[in-house]
């Protein structure tokens, strides 16, 4: 075996290679790939230089994608006589005299490299004039130094930088890059970025022999205005300004101001222009983040427009971690990510007024990161009525045999106000309501003694567990990590979740504010589309038969308790069968509505309805777990799931003769996959944000839950600090 294995000859030892040193032009000409990687890096250095000579207009002329022409001109100071020799050169800079300058710096630039590597990979000349001189210097350079002395000649004022083939000397580079197409798109990307900032400079950019500028700013003291310039009025008009600030003395100080799109802005995409202390930088930890706060509370706009601008003491940013500065360090990232989340989340909440969900006078939600909202106050005339917060347009079939879009019909919110007909419901209502005083009812005794059971059977540490723990994150489709004083435990969150809407609708019994369907959705439908589900042989038609006849039954039956389910648990039935509303268990919460028909068999089925207390109790617990966290039907398409979103073979079947393997994601069902993702980020948001904080308020764990597998401890901190010291 071994004989076949290789030639002999791989296997001398070989002397040990000799080590040379590199010659400096071939240092740089490496160092200059990395500083300058495309077209658009090399404007980022050139417009940063002309912000940093105090330029009030920057101008920007592209030829070839960059590749050919790039040319940058400003009104800024301009460069000195003397200076001009080694302007070029490596390490030369004005801005930083020694390494602690790194620290107080207000310039952009500070390395001194980027003309330098650009005259690695490029040729560059420069024009430049100072002030009070009658004219201005022109000079070439290559590789670092001048090709000749400056000559005199004609400027106005300022500097002009021309950036001629670029990577002329780097083949391959050159290669690729003629083949992409969108290098000028990116820049006028960043110019776009660049000009809604520094809204004192006007900013333009347009391809070589273009009368039209792609991008044009003017000089505006307003934010809005400059962002109208450059994004237009579509962009503009559907923003809302945003501020946090902080300045805990244990070193978390920042501020931060800036404008977020509200429900009406739709794009495919997110855009985050963000500005740390005045340098244009990317931060995916913080796009994310926002990101998910969208996905969850305005799920039809999550793709917003994001400007933000955060100012941190300079001390606190690392500057120097990325050659070409785009990304930065800083000191407390995640508190100040969170800070701003959760900031986003309460404005995009409040602003919304047809998304508004009104405030209940019990208890309102604390948690860290809800503490600081302040609720509107609510109009009375809303009162009673919600919209979804999931859009329930985002629903999907249940079983992919049923054509998509079956329960849509029946569950699509609106947006609007109370139709005629509820305002003839509202006078029912009263009626009702003048017959039996809703305070007494919330007294009955069979309420009361449910919710005496749920006291006395609370278990004492798992309630301390409960109230004090942190939510760490999911473990999986099921389990949350939590940390409770030194010890690690898995948290069923769907039984948690099932156990507190379950108390919760006892506690509020009589008392609920309610979700409105716009369009009421008819129960044998619903029943029937779950009895099917539930189904194990297929296709029986007297099967059908009969299951038409329970859906009929059940219908008959809810639309006889609909009075008593309306007047104290706010599920109403309208006289044609139709469901039409639903009550809030949790504020800021709505369940999944794939869950309906389930929740109305549950209804028709499960619930003991001649024995009072045995009634409440078995509505309770199917709102429970109608309302309770389950993972959506979707599976989870970050993991194994993703499977699920490949398209079934017969739509590429046509293709199969081109070949076996189609791609896999052309192959994905996109849309499906962007409902699951923000049906499962929506999810993740409510157990964090929504079912935790509620807990440690209302839940009183049962002692079976210690026994039950709801909360299993994984592992003390101590035994594993222990381990650790060893290592
Ligand atoms: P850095 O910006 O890190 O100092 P650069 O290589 O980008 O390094 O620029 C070197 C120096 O050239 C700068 O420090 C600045 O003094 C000068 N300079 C570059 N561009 C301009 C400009 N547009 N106007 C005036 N001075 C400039
Ligand atoms: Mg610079």
């Amino acid at each position: 075996m071994e004989e076949e294995a290789s030639p002999a000859t791989a296997n001398v030892p070989r002397e040990p290679p000799k080590i040379q040193r590199l010659e400096e032009s071939v240092v740089n000409r490496i160092a200059a790939g990395e500083v300058i990687q495309r077209p658009v890096s090399a404007v980022k250095e050139l417009v940063e230089n002309s912000l940093d000579a105090d330029s009030s207009s920057i101008n920007v002329v592209v030829k070839d994608g960059g590749l050919k022409l790039i040319q940058v001109s400003d009104d800024g100071h301009g460069v000195r006589r003397e200076d001009l020799p080694i302007l070029c050169e490596r390490h030369t800079t004005s801005k930083l005299t020694k390494y602690e300058d790194l620290f107080s710096l207000s310039s952009m630039g500070f390395r001194g490299e980027a003309l330098a590597s650009m005259t690695y990979v490029a040729h560059v000349t420069v024009t430049t004039i100072t002030k009070g001189q009658i004219h201005g210097y022109r000079v070439s350079y290559r590789d670092g130094v001048m090709e000749h002395e400056p000559k005199a000649c004609a400027a106005v004022k300022g500097t002009q930088i021309m950036v001629e083939n670029l990577f002329y000397n780097i083949i391959a580079r050159r290669k690729t890059l003629q083949n992409s197409s969108d290098d000028y798109g990116k820049i006028v990307d960043l110019l776009s970025r660049m000009a809604i900032h520094h809204n004192n400079v006007s900013f333009s950019c347009r391809k070589h022999g273009a009368v039209k500028a792609d991008v044009h700013s003017v000089v505006s003291p307003s934010r809005i205005d400059s962002i109208r310039s450059v994004y237009g009025v579509s962009v503009a008009k559907n923003l809302m300004k945003v501020e946090v600030s902080s300045s805990d003395p244990s070193g978390c100080t920042f501020d931060m101001e800036g404008f977020i799109s509200n429900s009406n802005y739709v794009a495919k995409k997110t855009i985050l222009v963000l500005f740390i202390n005045d340098r244009l930088v990317e931060c995916s930890a913080l796009k994310r983040a926002i990101e998910i706060v969208y996905a969850a509370t305005l799920p039809k706009a999550s793709k917003p427009f994001l400007y933000m601008s955060i100012n941190l003491p300079r001390e606190h940013v690392d500057i120097n971690i990325h050659p070409t500065k785009k990304e930065v360090s800083l000191l407390n990232q995640e508190i100040i990510i969170e800070m701003i989340q959760s900031e986003v989340e309460l404005k995009l909440r409040n602003a919304n007024d047809t998304r508004t969900f009104q405030e209940q006078k019990v208890e309102y939600i604390q948690s860290t990161l809800t503490s600081l909202r302040s609720d509107p106050p609510v109009s009375p005339l809303l009162s009673g009525q919600k919209t979804q917060k999931i859009p329930v347009n985002k629903m999907v079939r249940t079983d992919s045999s049923d054509p998509a879009g079956r329960l849509h019909a029946f569950l699509q919110p609106k947006s609007q106000n109370l139709p005629d007909k509820v305002s003839s419901l509202s006078v029912v209502r009263s009626s009702i309501r003048q017959r039996r005083n809703p305070k007494e009812t919330a007294d009955l005794s069979s309420v009361q003694e449910l919710i005496a059971g749920v006291d006395s059977c609370c278990h004492p540490g798992l309630l301390e567990t409960v109230r004090n723990c942190t939510y760490v994150g999911m473990a999986d489709d099921v389990f949350a990590l939590v940390q409770y004083n030194t010890h690690l435990y898995l948290a069923n969150v769907v039984n948690l979740s099932k156990e507190l809407m379950y108390q919760q609708t006892l506690r509020r019994f009589a008392h609920f504010n309610a979700i409105q369907l716009s369009d009421p959705a008819p129960l044998t439908e619903l029943i029937l589309l779950a009895l099917k589900e539930d189904d194990l042989d297929l296709g029986n038609e007297k099967d059908d038969d009969l299951k038409e006849r329970i859906a009929e039954m059940n219908t008959n039956l809810l639309k006889e308790k609909a009075e008593m389910l309306e007047e104290y648990f706010s599920v109403h039935i309208d006289s044609n069968g139709k469901l039409s509303r639903l009550p809030v268990i949790l504020d800021q919460y709505t369940p999944d509505m794939d869950r309906v028909p389930e929740f109305l068999l549950c209804l028709g089925n499960d619930v003991e309805w001649e024995d009072e207390k045995a009634c409440f109790q078995g509505v309770s617990a199917a709102i429970g777990n109608f309302y309770a966290m389950h993972p959506p039907l979707l599976p989870n398409p970050s993991g194994d799931g993703i499977q699920f979103y490949t398209k079934r073979s017969e739509s590429s079947q046509n293709k199969t003769d081109s070949g076996g393997d189609v791609e896999m994601e052309e192959n994905l069902d996109q849309d499906l996959l962007s409902d699951a993702e923000n049906a499962w980020a929506q999810r993740e948001w409510s157990i964090q944000h929504v079912l935790f904080p509620s807990m440690r308020l209302f839940l009183k764990p049962p002692a079976s839950m210690s026994s039950n597998g709801t909360f299993v401890k994984v592992a003390s901190l101590e035994k594993l600090y222990k381990i650790f010291e060893r290592c």
